[in-house]
């Protein structure tokens, strides 16, 4: 049973608790009376950082699961770009704010011991979580084919994962708007409260509205630890779209865009030479306005891609010889500027090519890979 002395659940809307249930409600529960989102809520709420950990998983105020998944996800950079101030979420391991969301349901698919998951379609979220799922069983489910991303079909065909147009009768279907997604989503607050990033405003882009909600639920999460912060959540969202769940929260304000406001900002940017979608020029453009603010946005630089692979080569080797015996992943965290996959990819080939060397030593109880000159 996972809700235990430690955990239970409680309804974002109507504040409906829930003590008991089986390990399901914990990725498909709603609120019995309202419907509404779960919550997870802790019984004795204490904020401490364990530096030693990497990524999300070095925060108390997460479930606590036997086994902690992780490839690298969280502590994503806070720069200054142009006049706004933008924590970049695509330093993900994926590029996509949602691993931080896979890396919560994988741990807790693990702890269940699930041997075949069924995945609701939704763009981006899926990618992210077959991504942390490698080695289950694993079906897609959607409505119709019509219904996909083509680049995601391709995935998909390619990983040998089977499509579902039915709602299975014996299993749960994993979505993306479940308690442990919101879990995964609030260490954005955690983490830009740890670095004291001093600002008014959080800005995320709202589609759903869910990451807004689990931005708000990582604030009230400190505040019930004895911690007062002067975060708000902003949620930058289209005319006309304001979502249910973000009726009547303290402190989760919506400021709306024209869907012509929005396609002027957005191309604005991409002149600029600015890698990014629309729902992240949305966050980035009310910053721009509201001010005081940090955007919360996934967001590349065209710049940076020409000669790419020997670019990211040079930081390496600069790296390496300032700070010599250092994972791949703590190369990548020393700066940066490139994807955690580009950095990866940089070392396996200049391991090939002789052009890097490493030392395996064990730390803990994994043995790990130590890079130095050669
Ligand atoms: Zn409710």
């Amino acid at each position: 049973m996972i809700l235990s002395s430690e955990i239970y659940l409680k309804c974002s809307q109507c504040g409906y608790e829930i003590s008991a249930g089986n390990n399901e409600i914990m990725l498909t529960g709603r609120c019995p009376r309202c419907h509404g989102l779960l919550f997870i809520k802790y019984r004795k709420p204490v904020f401490k950082v364990n530096k030693n950990e990497r990524g999300i998983w070095r925060y108390s105020l997460l479930p606590p699961f036997k086994n902690r998944v992780t490839l690298g996800e969280g502590l994503t950079p806070v720069s200054r770009v142009e006049e706004i101030l933008v924590k970049n979420e695509k330093f993900n391991p994926t590029g996509l704010y949602s691993d931080r969301a896979s890396a919560l349901i994988s741990s807790f698919l693990r702890d269940i011991d699930a041997k075949k998951v069924y995945v609701g379609y939704s763009e981006e979220f899926t990618k992210s979580l077959i991504y942390y799922l490698a080695g289950v069983s694993l079906y897609i489910v959607a409505s119709s084919i019509f219904d996909i991303d083509p680049e995601d079909i391709m995935l998909f065909a390619g990983k040998g994962l089977d499509l579902v147009y039915e709602y299975p009768n014996d299993a749960a279907v994993v979505y993306y708007e479940n308690p442990l997604t919101i879990e995964g989503l609030k260490t954005i607050v955690f983490e830009l409260y740890e670095k004291s990033v001093k600002t008014e405003n959080i800005v995320v882009p709202a589609k759903s509205g869910i990451l807004a909600l689990s931005l708000y639920k990582g604030i009230e999460d400190l505040n019930e630890a004895g911690i007062e912060t002067s975060f708000q959540v902003t949620a930058a969202t289209l005319k006309g779209f304001n979502p249910q769940i973000l009726r009547n929260l303290r402190r989760v304000k919506v400021f709306e865009v024209s869907e012509v406001e929005l396609y002027e900002a957005y191309r604005k940017l991409l002149r600029k030479g600015f890698k990014i979608k629309p729902l992240a020029a949305l966050s980035y453009h009310v910053a721009e306005i509201i001010g005081d603010s940090v955007a919360v946005v996934t967001m590349g630089y065209k710049t940076r891609t020409t000669g790419r692979g020997s670019d990211v080569k040079k930081l390496v080797l600069d790296i390496v010889s300032r700070k010599p015996l250092i994972t791949a992943y703590e190369i990548w965290k020393e700066k940066p500027v490139y994807t955690l996959r580009a950095v990866y990819k940089a070392i396996k080939s200049m391991e090939l090519n002789g052009e890097i060397c490493f030392e395996v030593k064990t730390r803990g109880v994994r043995k790990v890979k130590l890079y130095k000159l050669c």
